[in-house]
């Protein structure tokens, strides 16, 4: 058996943002698309999260979208356990289907209002055919307990819970097909700080229980650094660096993530002085030529206006950056 659970090879995926047809014929404008995720390749081992980041605009969440079928890939490869996920094959996907769930961000938003926690819950088990009648029933109690709440709570409405509690939910719901792989885009983002501890936490408690495998979407450096082995940084829908997190966050090799790494608050109180993130992502319908970054990267170079940089071994994973070929890397720590 591969170590590899799931694999993205030359993700891309292009959204056609064009006027109307006699708009641009007016107008004498060509068809315009915007490019959320450009050739993003990775891969995930079983058991292990690992977590894509990036400011807002990256393209992370389009990439959860991708995975688990909620949007169809303009370009590239995913396969999960092996096999190659393509969602127009209804019957062999549905094998599959049932192995991988996600966890969205906004615990208001993912649960059906009018529907009771128990159907919610219950609504993968009757789909996959996993349980009938009591077992449901007992199942769902189990979920429930599993996650914190009781197993009484499956009779109340989802509006009859607080934002931690309805993400204890939604991850109830997410176990109940009792699957391998879970994608987890910003689970924490929408609740209280004093709760997203607890929800970590428990999601922590739940791979180690059942061996699970996280793919977690995250802006929050903090989050990322207690959960993740691994670490992926999108920058305008590419990905500029990929690393063991340990090694990430002690020697970032790419000027981004050294950027995203230097504005997290300084909460050791090693006297280090925080940076704010400068300057914005460009306009994707429109990048910036060669290195995307250059435009905000405090190390540019000429080579950087003109040429896109290629990927580049690091030692425990990649990065993309003319400074590495330059073998100027060192060069950060002096800005
Ligand atoms: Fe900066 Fe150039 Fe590296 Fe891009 S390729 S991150 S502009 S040094």
């Amino acid at each position: 058996m591969s170590d590899v659970l799931l694999s993205v090879q030359g993700l891309t995926r292009r959204f056609d943002v064009s006027k109307p047809w006699l708009n641009r014929v007016i107008e004498g404008e060509e068809k315009q698309y915007l490019t959320a995720n450009a050739d993003v390749s990775f891969e995930i081992r079983r058991g292990e999260t690992f977590a894509l980041v990036g400011e807002s605009g990256s393209g992370k969440s389009t990439i959860a979208k991708m995975i688990v079928g909620l949007l169809e890939a303009s370009a590239g490869v995913i396969r999960f356990d092996g096999q190659v996920m393509d969602f127009a094959q209804g019957s062999a996907m549905r094998v599959l289907r049932r192995r991988f769930q996600m966890i969205f961000q906004d615990p208001f938003a993912s649960l059906n209002p009018r529907w009771r926690v128990g159907d919610i819950i219950a609504e993968p088990i009757r789909t996959f055919g996993l349980l009938r009648g009591a077992e449901i029933h007992a199942e769902v109690g189990r979920l429930l307990d599993l996650v914190g709440l009781s197993a009484a709570d499956a009779e109340k409405f989802p509006h009859e819970f607080s934002g931690g509690q309805r993400q204890r939910i939604a991850i109830a719901r997410a176990l109940s097909s009792k699957p391998e792989f879970i994608v987890c885009d910003e689970p924490t983002s929408a609740l209280d700080v004093s709760v997203q501890a607890q929800i970590l936490n428990l999601m922590r408690d739940l791979q180690d229980e059942f061996g699970l495998t996280y793919l977690l979407i995250s802006h929050d450096l903090s989050v990322v650094r207690h959960m993740s082995n691994r670490i992926g940084v999108l920058y305008l829908g590419r990905l500029v660096e990929v690393a063991d997190a340990k090694r990430l966050f002690t020697d970032p090799q790419h000027p981004y993530t050294r950027m995203l790494l230097d504005a997290v608050p300084d909460l050791a109180l090693s006297g280090r002085r925080r940076t704010p993130v400068t300057g914005e992502i460009p306009n994707p319908i429109n990048p910036p030529s060669g290195c995307a970054f250059h435009p905000r990267c405090p190390h540019v170079m000429d080579i950087c206006r003109s040429t896109t940089p290629e990927a580049r071994s690091t030692g425990t994973g990649l990065a993309t950056c003319h400074l590495l070929s330059e073998g100027k890397v060192a060069a950060m720590d002096k800005v």
